[in-house]
Order: C-alpha cells, then sequence, then structure tokens
C-alpha cells in the first residue's frame, strides 16, 4: 500500500474572472472556508496555489465531512477529493491502481493529465499522463480511453514538494463568497419560498439576516423552532444567520378589530414590510428578500404585491418572482428546507386569511383601511419587541 496523504482542491468560479479585485474575492472564499471548516472535526491547512485552493488536514481531520462542508460554500465551483504523495512515478502509478475505481467512479471513458509545476521533474506532462493511464487501464481493462471527451480525467499535479493525483470531481455550490455584496433582510416565514429566496440572494454573494414576525399566543414556539431550523440550514451555507423574532399580535389585532376583512393579509403584509425594513436600516442591510412568486396566492397577484411593496423604500428582492411551485420545491429539496418547511407548525398568516381576499385590490382602498389604524406606533411598538437569535450550523434541532 502507497503512502499518502489526502486533500481536498477547491475550484473557484465567477470570482476568477474579477481582475484587479480577485485578491479580495480569493480572502473572503479562504475566510469562508476557514469559518465552514471550523464546524468539522480536526484540524486544517490552507494553500492557494494556481487558482486552487488545496485543504489539507492533520491526523484528527475528518475529511469526508470537509468535503462535504466544502460543497456548501458560495464561490466554489468543483471539489475534488485527491491524494498527495511522493514526487516518484512508481508511487503514482502505484496509487493509481490501488485507487482506480474510486479515480474513475461509474465512468467508462477517461484520460489522464498532468501539470508540473516542477520543471525538473525527469517526464514531461504527456509522459506522465502515459504512464499513468497505462497503470489505471491494467486495473481496469475494460475502460476506454477517449482523450476529446472523456467522462472523467485523472490529474497529476507534479509540485515543487509533492505530487497530487485526484480523478472526478463533485459539483461545488457556485456563485459569490457571502460577504462581498453587503447585507439583506430576509422576511423568513416556515414556508417552502423564503428559505429558498434566502439561499438564491446569499448565493449571490449577500450576507443574509432574517427576520421572523409571529403572533403568540396565536403561534407558537414549535412555529418559530422550525424557523430557526430552517435558518439554522441557511447557515450551513452562510457561516450563520442572525434571526430577529418580532410579535406582531397588537398590529394583528389592531387590524382585525378596525379592518375591512378582505384586506387582512395585504394589510399585515405591508406592516411586515415596514417592520422588516426599520429592523433592517438598525441592522445595516441594503434591501429586504421575500419568497413572494407571481400569482402563488391571492395576496401574491401581481396587484397585491404591488400594494404589499408600497411602504417599502429599501429595494425588494424576490428572487422566487418567476418560479413555479415544483421549480421552488426542487430547490428546497436541494438545500435541505422542504422537510423542515413542511413540519405542520401554523404560521400567523395561516390563522388569518380572509375567506374572500381580494386579488385585485384598490391601493387607495387599502391606504383608506390603512389609515383607521396608528401605523408609526404600532410599527414602533412591533420593532421594540425583536429578540434576535443567533442561527448556528449544526444539525440537532434547537430545543425551546
Ligand atoms: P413561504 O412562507 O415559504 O414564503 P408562502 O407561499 O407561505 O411561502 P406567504 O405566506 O404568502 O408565502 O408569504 C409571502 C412572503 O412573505 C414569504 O415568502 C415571506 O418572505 C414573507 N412572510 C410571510 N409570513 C411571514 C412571517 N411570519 N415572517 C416573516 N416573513 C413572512
Ligand atoms: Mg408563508
Amino acid at each position: 500500500m502507497e503512502k499518502y496523504n489526502d486533500v481536498i482542491l477547491l475550484k473557484y468560479g465567477e470570482v476568477v474572472l474579477k481582475g484587479l479585485n480577485r485578491n479580495y474575492f480569493n480572502q473572503l472564499i479562504e475566510k469562508n472556508v476557514r469559518k465552514a471548516l471550523s464546524y468539522v472535526p480536526g484540524t486544517f491547512q490552507l494553500e492557494y496555489a494556481q487558482s486552487i485552493l488545496f485543504v489539507r488536514g492533520e491526523e484528527d481531520a475528518d475529511m469526508d465531512s470537509a468535503a462535504e462542508a466544502m460543497k456548501k460554500v458560495f464561490g466554489i465551483v468543483a471539489v475534488c477529493r485527491g491524494m498527495e504523495c511522493e514526487k516518484r512515478m512508481d508511487v503514482l502509478c502505484a496509487l493509481a491502481k490501488e485507487h482506480a475505481h474510486e479515480l474513475i467512479g461509474s465512468s467508462r471513458r477517461f484520460k489522464c493529465d498532468a501539470k508540473r509545476s516542477d520543471k525538473q521533474f525527469p517526464l514531461s506532462s504527456p509522459e506522465i499522463a502515459a504512464e499513468l493511464g497505462g497503470a489505471i487501464l491494467e486495473t481496469m481493462p475494460s475502460l476506454k480511453v477517449d482523450l476529446h471527451t472523456p467522462e472523467v480525467v485523472v490529474m497529476a499535479e507534479i509540485r515543487d514538494h509533492s505530487a497530487i493525483l485526484h480523478g472526478a470531481s463533485e459539483k461545488g455550490a457556485g456563485g459569490m463568497p457571502v460577504g462581498c455584496e453587503g447585507k439583506a433582510m430576509l422576511l423568513l416565514s416556515g414556508g417552502i419560498d423564503s428559505p429558498v429566496a434566502g439561499y438564491m440572494t446569499a448565493k449571490r454573494g449577500v450576507e443574509i439576516e432574517a427576520v421572523y414576525f409571529e403572533t403568540p399566543p396565536y403561534t407558537s414556539d414549535m412555529a418559530k423552532d422550525k424557523v430557526i431550523r430552517l435558518a439554522r440550514k441557511l447557515a450551513e451555507y452562510t457561516g450563520g444567520v442572525k434571526v430577529h423574532c418580532v410579535s406582531l399580535t397588537e398590529v394583528q389585532e389592531a387590524i382585525a378589530a378596525n379592518c375591512d376583512e378582505r384586506m387582512f393579509t395585504l394589510l399585515l403584509r405591508r406592516f411586515m414590510v415596514r417592520t422588516a425594513e426599520a429592523i433592517a436600516r438598525r441592522s445595516g442591510s441594503h434591501a429586504l428578500v421575500t419568497g413572494e412568486s407571481i400569482g402563488q396566492v391571492a395576496s401574491q397577484t401581481m396587484l397585491s404585491i404591488v400594494v404589499t411593496n408600497e411602504p417599502a423604500s429599501m429595494p425588494v428582492f424576490r428572487p422566487c418572482i418567476g418560479l413555479d411551485k415544483e421549480e421552488i420545491i426542487v430547490r428546497a429539496r436541494q438545500i435541505g428546507t422542504f422537510d423542515i418547511s413542511t413540519l405542520p407548525y401554523e404560521d400567523c398568516c395561516a390563522m388569518f386569511t380572509p375567506k374572500h381576499p381580494n386579488t385585485r385590490p384598490d391601493p387607495d382602498a387599502v391606504r383608506e383601511e390603512e389609515s383607521k389604524l396608528d401605523v408609526d406606533g404600532l410599527v414602533e411598538r412591533a420593532v421594540r419587541t425583536d429578540q434576535w437569535i443567533w442561527a448556528k450550523k449544526t444539525s440537532e434541532p434547537s430545543v425551546f
């Protein structure tokens, strides 16, 4: 058995195109990688060279968990497991034979390639590739060499002090490193859409903070717990999410006591926008994010969204706007939020939904209804109920 050390190779995506700012983006990815690794057992070292970030672990390092965690760091497009060994051709070939199945995966057509940063190495790159290919074919003779359209490329990197052998890579999360775009406030309900909206925004490099509106005693701590669990899922991609829990009980009761039932949901949404914005401003967020999608429910017809949007002075991002529910569900499953979102706990809006909602609301009529309320006072008092929780990455459900 040849000796080698596990190494993880991370390939960057779009940041590679960032020209002069590239260093800034690289450093941000490294910082986010370090943060993600801080939750993985073991000690890790990073090295950036030739557009690849190498992750090495000490004896105690859990490299499998590290590789999984790396697939959730935005800015990385490919995650590849490699073997680092002595810089000798016989060692590389022996490793290629021993680990041919891992390197090739389920592919049938392959090719080998080599890169030499150590130009003193006695073999040229094509010679290294040919020897490695021969070694793999000895172990897996039914494989086909395909130089033009291989399903997998087995790569040998001859570096200054070692050689690295790696094969098939797995897809990374892509996008831009979280933190490169400032912060936005996600309106996070316990539903399916808003976590997906948060994920999509974070994927473009935006740091996400969240606000959850509860209406105790009409909503329970179980509903809040569900939202915190969703935030923890998002934290697997962002490093952590500060969740503001804000009570809209007084607002909801004031609407119920004074306003036209057909406008209940819209009026409540307008209060959500105002309150979220007040909290966003205090926390240094520059935009709001919601999970709205045109036509999904009565309160999300285009005209309803126009009315909901009216009180906002910050931009409101709605990344799910053009997605069908099915498409949102596919994404929710991919990011691991679907099973939490579909837990049965009630949402404050669900208990407050009018029997005959107005799908073509008249903005003047909505404003008229709203004028029956002390809007500023209600928002101010709602903001004062804010209690935040730091949702960290963990697989454990939180307990209240
Ligand atoms: P989801 O709740 O997953 O977004 P949904 O179809 O239930 O799906 P609605 O309840 O209609 O969506 O709400 C639309 C958007 O308003 C949500 O995506 C979310 O951004 C925001 N929102 C709704 N209820 C709350 C809440 N209780 N707290 C925070 N934001 C909320
Ligand atoms: Mg909802």
